[in-house]
């Protein structure tokens, strides 16, 4: 009896060590995310201070849908999700942390644009959202032009910022930060009167429970912002891997039920998949 156990173990130790060389590298030895050099691990960035997108929670684990899009992409690819290290992508830093080779991938709210296009590469889009504007209860903006010669807060190195100061609001008196969250404590303390960006993140922080009853969405659609899985420039074997794996999260439902689970709690009103390479302009 004793015997047969320790070779049940054995095979059990063989199998999981077959899985593990069968698993996660299949695309070179670089250390971002390969089995052949890399200890079969892959790193993707994500946002850290976004409820139902991408949150770094108390005990450590990571919620949201872009990491329950990443993990669903990351498993077509051959990574376990314990095989998976989640690293911090704030809104500036993400050409950069592609291009230097930090990740291999990011999934981070990240809005597929030309300007963008240049330094990366974008898989998706797999999700289309709209730029919007997060105030206080009692607030009398209800409307972009309303935002001129107010304090307006949004994230330096996104779309949100460039928006506002190209767009529709070119006299706001704008606030760069480094993170929503910290624009939140801005707008939560009255230091300014508005936060913008995506409604899909906008919607997560007015639900917290910390927050509830505090802040409404404006409800505009200022923009629309199609996200994508960014990938180093020139990654055209990868970025085909996860063209492929988000048909897939889509056609077997996977998508639909990480949309309910992530922004049903937010009661955000989330578009329908978009197709892979098609852009809202
Ligand atoms: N989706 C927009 C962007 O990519 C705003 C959200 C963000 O900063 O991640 O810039």
């Amino acid at each position: 009896m004793k015997l047969r156990k320790v070779s049940a173990a054995a095979a059990t130790a063989l199998v999981l060590a077959l899985t593990a060389t069968a698993c996660g590298g299949d695309d070179g030895g670089d250390s971002n995310g390969s089995g052949s050099g890399g200890g079969n691990k892959i790193k993707i960035g994500i946002k850290y201070d976004q409820p139902g997108l991408g949150l770094k929670e108390p005990d450590g684990s990571f919620s949201g849908f872009d990491v329950d899009v990443a993990t669903y992409v990351a498993k077509e690819l051959g990574y376990k999700p314990d095989q998976i290290e989640w690293v911090e992508t704030k809104s500036a830093d993400r050409e950069n942390a592609l291009s230097r080779g930090d990740v291999k991938m990011i999934a981070a709210t990240y809005s597929i644009t030309d300007e963008r296009k240049q330094k990366v590469d974008f898989a998706g889009p797999y999700l289309l959202a709209h730029q919007d504007l997060l105030v206080k209860k009692d607030s009398d903006i209800t409307k972009a032009t309303d935002l001129n010669e107010k304090k307006l807060c949004s994230v330096a190195g996104s779309t949100s910022a460039q928006n506002v100061k190209d767009d529709f609001a070119p006299k706001a008196q704008l606030t760069q930060r480094g993170g929503y969250s910290e624009c939140l404590s801005a707008l939560q303390s009255g230091a300014v009167d508005a936060l913008t960006t995506d409604d899909s993140i906008l919607a997560g922080y007015a639900a917290q429970d910390q927050y509830k009853g505090q802040f409404k969405l404006a409800g505009l659609k200022l923009s629309n912002e199609n996200y994508g899985i960014g990938v180093k420039k020139g990654d055209t074997a990868t970025l085909n891997k996860i063209n492929t794996a988000l048909e897939k999260m889509v056609s077997d439902g996977s998508w639909e039920k990480a949309v309910k689970e992530n922004f049903g709690p937010a009661n955000y009103k989330n578009e329908p998949a978009p197709k892979i390479g098609q852009i809202v302009q």
